[in-house]
């Protein structure tokens, strides 16, 4: 499987609209953080600053804004959750 980071590469010398089109909705489609099997701690983790979502980028090599991405966009916010783990 590419990797973000090597389609993004490619974006930069594509010519071809059509092609610049597909490898734009394959990026779109991918995001590593809510394919992770620690996603939702992950998710709590940022929202109590446990750590920062750089820290979770450096650590898992993912493409820089990753986690504001998939926070901003791909959560499913569950307060009652939120609550009782932050309290772990
Ligand atoms: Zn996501």
């Amino acid at each position: 499987m590419r990797t973000a980071r090597e389609i993004q590469q490619r974006l930069q010398g594509e010519n071809d609209a059509f092609a610049i089109e597909v490898l734009r909705w394959v990026l779109d489609g991918g995001c590593p953080m809510c394919d992770h099997k620690s996603k939702k701690d992950y998710e709590l983790g940022i929202m109590n600053e446990e750590f920062s979502a750089t820290f979770l980028e450096v650590r898992h090599n993912w493409n820089e804004g990753t986690v504001m991405n998939h926070m901003d966009n791909h959560i499913e916010f569950d307060a009652l959750e939120a609550k009782k783990h932050g309290k772990r």
